[in-house]
């Protein structure tokens, strides 16, 4: 029998950063993940932007959360010695006066991260009439390169097995959780959208939201931006571009679309005034749910069992922070954020019969 600390369920985004938050402060793990393609943090863009929505506001403990994942990424590339994050703007390439002047208005108050930029270079790749301004600083992270290292670390220290985990192979104790030959004193689903059919979970307000991007080739176009204008135009890897993403809030399949395909090349075909090619077709669905806050911590039924999950659309930001202070709960039994402790939800869990 093997016995660890944690059993891990996923690794994606917020599995590797948990745990690695709990192999630093001391604890064994063991991770099960499926590998699947169409996760969320295998298509996602990786782009931390501040300021967000249609209205342009501060996104949540932004001040707090930007710092934090720079910081993180930057000390777990050197771990893994690549590089994982990397600062850039976000040129706001506006589509109509509207949204210029909303752009301006905002920006007279929130100086920090909304400003003026060079109008002109822009031209040369770009077909605008309302101008360009910047959204900075930003971040971009690549997540795949993170998980694909962490995960070939976990292969080499046996911590982690590719298949799927079945919740009816469980036993839960108070104390200890059995799965199979492994005793662990918790288990914590990382386990994405999977969290929605989760059994100790699926009563926590999860909503759907299918995304679509498409891989790009655009040859001519500079790589230390990201364009926005509707859609974002973000440096993926292999000199090729990222351009996304929708949310699909009624979607009935998880097949790409050609709705979405041909949306995004109408778009590309006024908007670029440099040749594309259109080389993969992307899509996830977000763990997103109502409150758009994170799932994190221990059942109020069930002690041994535990999530971080619920990062919807802005996991590269919040999933640093909050797996650190996790970690910390875990171990030490520190506070979490009220905002993101699943215990808010403790009267909706309890009501469910576990059978
Ligand atoms: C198109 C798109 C664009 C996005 N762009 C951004 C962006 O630019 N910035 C941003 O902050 N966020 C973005 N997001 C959101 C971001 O992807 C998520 O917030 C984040 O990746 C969620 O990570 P996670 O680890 O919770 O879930 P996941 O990435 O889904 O990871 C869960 C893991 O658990 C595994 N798993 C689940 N169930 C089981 C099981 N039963 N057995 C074994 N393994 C299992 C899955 O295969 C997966 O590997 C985007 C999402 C989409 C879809």
């Amino acid at each position: 029998m093997m016995e660890v600390d944690y059993l891990i369920i996923g690794q994606g985004l917020c599995g590797t950063l948990l745990s690695r938050e709990l192999l630093r402060e001391g604890a064994t793990v063991r991770l099960i993940d499926d590998h699947n393609p169409n996760a969320a943090s295998m298509v996602a863009g990786g782009i931390i932007n501040p300021v967000t929505g249609k209205r342009m506001v501060r996104s949540w403990m932004i001040e707090e959360l930007l710092p934090f994942a720079q910081k993180t990424y930057d000390a777990f590339g050197a771990e893994l010695g690549v590089s994982l994050v990397k600062e850039c703007s976000i040129l706001d390439i506006h589509a109509t006066q509207e949204g210029r002047n909303l752009f301006m208005d905002r920006m007279s108050s929130d100086s920090d991260y909304l400003h003026e930029t060079e109008q002109i270079q822009w031209s040369e790749y770009f077909r605008f009439n309302y101008g360009v301004n910047e959204i900075a600083p930003c971040l971009l992270v690549d997540m795949q390169l993170m998980i694909a290292c962490w995960r070939e670390k976990l292969q080499a220290a046996n911590a982690i097995a590719e298949e799927v985990f079945d919740s009816a192979d469980i036993t839960v104790a108070s104390d200890h959780v059995m799965y199979k030959d492994i005793k662990a004193t918790h288990i914590i689903f990382c386990d994405g959208a999977g969290g929605s059919i989760n059994p100790y979970f699926d009563m926590l307000p999860w909503t759907a939201d299918k995304g679509e991007a498409l891989i790009v080739s655009i040859p001519g176009l500079p790589r230390n931006n990201i364009y926005k204008q509707g859609i974002s135009i973000v440096p993926w890897k292999d000199d090729l571009f990222w351009v996304g993403a929708s949310h699909d809030w009624k979607y009935t399949d998880m097949q790409s679309s050609a709705a979405y395909r041909h949306s995004v090349e109408t778009q590309l075909n006024y908007w670029l005034k440099v040749p594309y090619t259109i080389i993969d077709h992307l899509v996830a669905r977000r763990p997103a749910n109502m409150e758009r806050k994170p799932f994190a911590g221990l059942h109020p039924l069930f002690p041994a069992v535990g999530i971080f999950n619920g990062m919807g659309g802005k996991g590269v930001s919040m999933a640093p922070y909050f797996a650190h202070e996790l970690a910390a709960h875990l171990v030490h039994g520190t506070p979490l954020t009220p905002a993101v402790d699943v215990r808010r939800f403790a009267r909706i869990l309890s009501t469910k019969n576990y059978g």
